[in-house]
């Protein structure tokens, strides 16, 4: 797996491009140690963009508000850029952007970045993987950078375990940038749209999108589940909160309790697929798991109402299902089938739902 940065030595080595609108802003990143809370006057921020004369910068800090990063744009073939960024005069620079004495101010490290917007055009070349910064650079607004890279190693290791522990064929890892392009592709677009909102930083009309919610973004996004996963879900993302465990979608955190503990139900998942099912279900999952244990196919199953109690009686709307619905959940907690209400079992639908996941051998 190359996850080596937006800088990869990975991906170039496998001759991977990456397209968008590539480099857009070079800036110094310039590391400090001080103490901001006289600068901030109490005010609840989180980051600051700076316009003087001369100077275009952003600052963030960290939550002790004793650390931050100014960032100021420059250009890299002007001889007086190249040269201004001395630590002495980092320091005065930083003292005029937070408005503070500078021998209140220490310089940590100072070293160049350049603010992007591209993805890569392939996930993948053989045996190698790419994931994170390697595979995009998002221009720092909505928080997106990490969380997708994240996201991607999320998809990724969920795909290798199932292969390389649960005996899945190779082809589930084609899912990985099936599932993973839009999602990638989505973020860079809604950072780049922050970007075309919030600063001058002259951009293309495509980059001109409407921003969506940070939270529709990271946690409400929709993957292509097969057997059509080649048709990119439309919309890709919607408020987590209009989410009733549809198939492709994360599955929904509820409240439930075991053995008299709370747990949530994301802590049911995580190692091969679950059944979530309501009470009125146990027959039929009963019989879901004879046939999963027949084929070798590892399943783990609970019945609300049964193994697992529903204290404030949440699960089912949650899960958008009648007390005889059931919901099949992949390790990585992303819905993989649903049926909203279950009569007599028909092995061959629910057998043919878990060899469409192509988790399973079809042998
Ligand atoms: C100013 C700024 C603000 C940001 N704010 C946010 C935010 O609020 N929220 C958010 O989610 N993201 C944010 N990000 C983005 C986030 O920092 C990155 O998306 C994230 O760090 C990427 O993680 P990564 O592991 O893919 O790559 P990196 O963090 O770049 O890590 C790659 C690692 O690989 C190592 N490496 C590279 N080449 C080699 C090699 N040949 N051999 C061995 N090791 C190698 C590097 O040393 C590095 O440790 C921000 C970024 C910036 C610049």
């Amino acid at each position: 797996m190359g996850c080596d940065g937006n800088r990869s030595m990975v991906r170039d080595r496998l001759g991977i491009g990456t397209e968008g609108l590539g480099d857009l802003v070079q800036s110094m990143s310039i590391t400090l140690r001080c103490d901001i809370r006289d600068a901030l006057r109490g005010r609840p921020l989180s980051f600051a963009w700076v316009r003087q004369a001369g100077i275009n910068a952003f600052l963030s800090w960290s939550t002790d508000l004793t650390s931050v990063v100014l960032s100021i744009e420059y250009d890299p073939m002007d001889a007086d850029d190249a040269v201004r960024f001395t630590p002495e005069n980092c320091r005065s620079l930083a003292a005029s952007c937070l408005g503070m004495p500078p021998d209140r101010i220490e310089v940590v490290d100072i070293h160049p970045w350049c603010l992007s917007s591209w993805y890569a055009d392939s996930f993948r070349k053989g045996r190698v993987f790419l994931a994170g910064d390697a595979i995009h650079s998002t221009p720092p607004l909505g928080g997106f950078g990490a969380n997708t890279g994240i996201h991607d190693v999320h998809n990724l290791v969920f795909k290798l375990v199932s292969v390389i522990k649960h005996n899945a064929p190779d082809s589930l890892l084609d899912l990985y940038e099936v599932e993973r392009g839009p999602v990638v592709r989505l973020a860079v677009a809604q950072a780049t749209a922050r970007l075309a909102q919030r600063s001058d930083v002259q951009l293309p009309l495509e980059a001109l999108q409407p921003v969506l919610d940070e939270e529709t973004i990271s946690m409400g996004y929709r993957y292509p589940i097969l057997p059509d996963a080649w048709n990119v879900p439309n919309p890709i993302a919607v408020p987590p909160r209009d989410l009733h465990a549809e198939p492709g979608t994360r599955a929904p955190h509820v409240w439930l309790k075991r053995g008299g503990m709370r747990l949530s139900s994301l802590d049911l998942f995580g190692d091969g697929l679950v059944l979530l099912a309501g009470k009125d279900a146990a027959d039929w999952c009963r019989e879901a798991e004879a046939s999963c244990s027949t084929r070798g196919v590892p399943m783990s199953c609970h019945v609300v109402g049964r193994d697992v109690e529903d204290p404030d009686a949440v699960f089912l709307a949650a899960y958008g299902i009648s007390a005889s619905g059931v919901v099949l959940v992949r390790a990585d907690g992303f819905v993989l089938w649903k049926a909203v209400r279950t009569e007599a079992f028909r092995g061959a639908d629910f057998l043919a739902a878990l060899i469409d996941s192509r988790e399973v051998r079809s042998e």
